[in-house]
């Protein structure tokens, strides 16, 4: 598998801003951007003025390191958002978000979208009954994304989850904790995506 698992603090540095890849860390002093805020490598501190084109394919690297998915997968996703209604950019975003492992990040059922990948691939996670392993899964409108049953009951992780997480969910989903179960209430619009990424630079960015 070519995903990059290494060193992933790095990639943060590399974009300057913070990604979320570690969970607890990411909201500690240990945080690497807190801690090293210049770009990673020897030549790190001296930032060159980015062209036009370098701002937007940092802007694309930025998105693809946040949700986690690889180069094709992502130009796939462009593809997708494109034949979509409305604006491409948001369209992308919105593919982006649907993911399974994002929804499972989203409800708080993981500390970050990498440990919410994981969840997924180990069958933890169903889609209206049905157990799901495919972190890449497009969820949709009135979907019912749960924890297994047996994982709920046996696993430490998510009997935890059961008190509440304390973390704000997203507004175009509705969850039980109690239940450990959570419905698609609408479909992302962009104001219910914060992440700090100026899309239409990726539309640019593909549009050479
Ligand atoms: Fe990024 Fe989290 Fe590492 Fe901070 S701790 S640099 S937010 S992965």
């Amino acid at each position: 598998m070519a995903r990059y698992t290494e060193a992933v603090c790095r990639l943060c540095r590399r974009e300057g801003m913070k990604l979320y890849l570690k969970g607890d860390r990411c909201y500690s002093d240990k945080c690497g951007v807190t801690r090293r805020p210049q770009a990673p490598g020897q030549h790190g501190t001296g930032r060159r003025k980015l062209s036009e084109y370098g701002l937007q394919l940092r802007e694309k690297q930025k998105a693809r390191r946040i949700y986690g998915v690889l180069e094709k997968q992502f130009a796939n996703y462009f593809v997708k958002a494109e034949k979509m209604k409305g604006i491409t950019g948001e369209n992308l975003l919105q593919l982006l978000e649907r993911r399974l492992d994002n929804v499972v990040y989203r409800l708080g059922f993981a500390q970050s979208r990498p440990q919410a990948r994981q969840l997924v691939r180990h069958g933890h996670i169903t889609v209206n009954g049905r157990k799901v392993n495919i972190p890449s899964f497009l969820v949709d409108l009135d979907d019912i994304v749960a924890v297994k049953a047996k994982s709920a009951s046996e696993v430490e992780h998510f009997k935890l989850l059961k008190e509440g997480t304390g973390r704000t969910v997203a507004p175009w989903l509705e969850v039980n904790y109690e239940a450990l179960e959570a419905k698609v209430v609408s479909l992302p619009s962009r104001e219910d995506i914060d992440v700090e990424i100026q899309e239409h630079l990726i539309v640019e960015y593909y549009s050479h």
